[in-house]
């Protein structure tokens, strides 16, 4: 028999249509993949290199739990620099992916009985996370003529005694939007007010466009930055997702039980991956310039091409590599014998009879979008849009 906890989860979606798109490309189908949640271009060399060169210096052992000082070092050293923000060592934590940073997070601060606010549309992780630690997740709805910000006020009637923390994430997967100073202050302002933790998941803080300033909460007041538990990582910045390199920066308590927790279960993060993210940390910048401007032409012509066709309304992402168009005004519309009534069925459509991978926005709590990553090659965006036209102008 199964621990009951395993019954109040499900695989994560977002895999679950990657493997399915995968599959049926090794059918030999020709799939446009929007589906994937990881940046399509390889780690840097110089990143690469660094990780080499600790395997023939033999730096192949066990390192601290939390992640070796001078990793630790280029940690603080970034947050001064990037995000105003001061921390010391002992204020940090590496893990196994800014994932299993947020796990670590919830064992540390979730148990029976709490409560944990969770904007929507989310991040799939977030309520499975909370689920596993026995706490409840609480969904507060965002809207698209907010730009997917959360408003305040709603904030405050989903506030119990039993709240213990709000995850925020900007910018946003799978909105593609980003928190502005004025909200993030309203929110800092509450979460104050009824002594809430944020958990602040910033790993897209690098792809941020249009001259929006990315503003790390924590950033906003040493009273805020005492109550918040910021998540970032080397995953999407420098395109190091199998490399399995994340960390956390919060108060030393929390930190000191995450790092416990995490002492019991991974130990440290892999030895050879945490030279590479001291090398990605410190070394040249020029590669998530390069990056950063290859996804900045594509969401343009992406969500250029979105918003001509008919029955697609999609707001221009400000962050992160994804578009979140909203289909539902061709919910209840027919080809043939089928009929689309959901984000999934007009998901599993798109998969099925035009070839084009993505994920129904169900999955991330809101059934009248879907998601597409435009993590993938201009050739493929042109090819993958030419064909969810044709499809969609099928519909009547
Ligand atoms: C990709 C992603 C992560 C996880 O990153 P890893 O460091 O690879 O674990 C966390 N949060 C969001 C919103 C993401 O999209």
């Amino acid at each position: 028999m199964l621990a009951e906890r395993v019954k109040k989860i499900k695989p994560s979606p977002t895999l679950a249509m990657d493997a399915k798109a995968k599959a049926l490309k090794a059918q030999g189908l020709d799939i446009v993949n929007f589906g994937v949640g990881e940046p399509d271009f390889d780690t840097p060399e110089h990143v690469k290199e660094a990780a080499i060169k600790a395997i023939r210096d033999g730096f192949t052992k066990y390192t601290p739990v939390g992640g070796i000082d001078e990793l630790k070092e280029a940690i603080v050293q970034k947050f001064k620099k990037d995000n105003n923000l001061e921390y010391t060592k002992e204020e940090i934590l590496v893990s196994c992916g800014a994932k299993h940073s947020l796990y670590n997070i919830a064992q540390a601060l979730y148990g029976p009985g709490d409560e944990v606010i969770i904007p929507s549309p989310y991040w799939v992780s977030y309520p499975d996370q909370v689920l596993l630690n026995d706490a409840t997740p609480v969904f507060l709805k965002t809207y698209e003529e907010d730009s997917f910000m959360l408003r305040p006020d709603i904030l405050e009637s989903k506030i119990t005694k039993k709240t213990k923390a709000i995850i925020l994430n900007s910018p946003s997967n799978p909105t593609g939007l980003t928190y502005d100073k004025k909200t993030l202050q309203a929110i800092a302002e509450i979460a104050l007010k009824r002594h809430l933790y944020i958990i602040s998941d910033e790993i897209y803080e690098k792809l941020v466009y249009d001259g929006t300033e990315f503003i790390s909460i924590a950033s906003l007041g040493k009273e805020i930055k005492d109550r918040t538990i910021v998540v970032n990582g080397l995953s999407k910045s420098h395109a190091m997702t199998g490399w399995r390199i994340g960390y956390a920066a919060g108060p030393k308590d929390i930190i000191k039980a995450m790092t416990n927790i995490q002492s019991q279960s991974t130990s440290n993060p892999t030895s050879i991956a945490q030279k590479a993210a001291v090398a990605a940390l410190t070394g040249p910048h020029d590669f998530i310039s390069v990056m950063h401007a290859e996804f900045d032409k594509r969401r343009r012509f992406l969500v250029d091409g979105l918003n001509s066709i008919e029955g697609v309304r999609c707001l221009k992402p400000t962050g992160a590599f994804y578009a979140f168009p909203n289909v539902s005004k061709l919910y209840g519309k027919k080809t043939g014998a089928r009929q689309i009534n959901s984000s999934l069925d007009m998901a599993m459509y798109l998969l099925e009879d035009a070839n084009v991978a993505l994920v129904h926005g169900e999955a991330f709590g809101d059934d009248n979008y879907i998601r597409i990553s435009y993590a993938t090659s201009m050739e493929n965006i042109k090819k993958g849009l030419e064909r969810i036209r044709e499809a969609l102008s099928r519909l009547a």
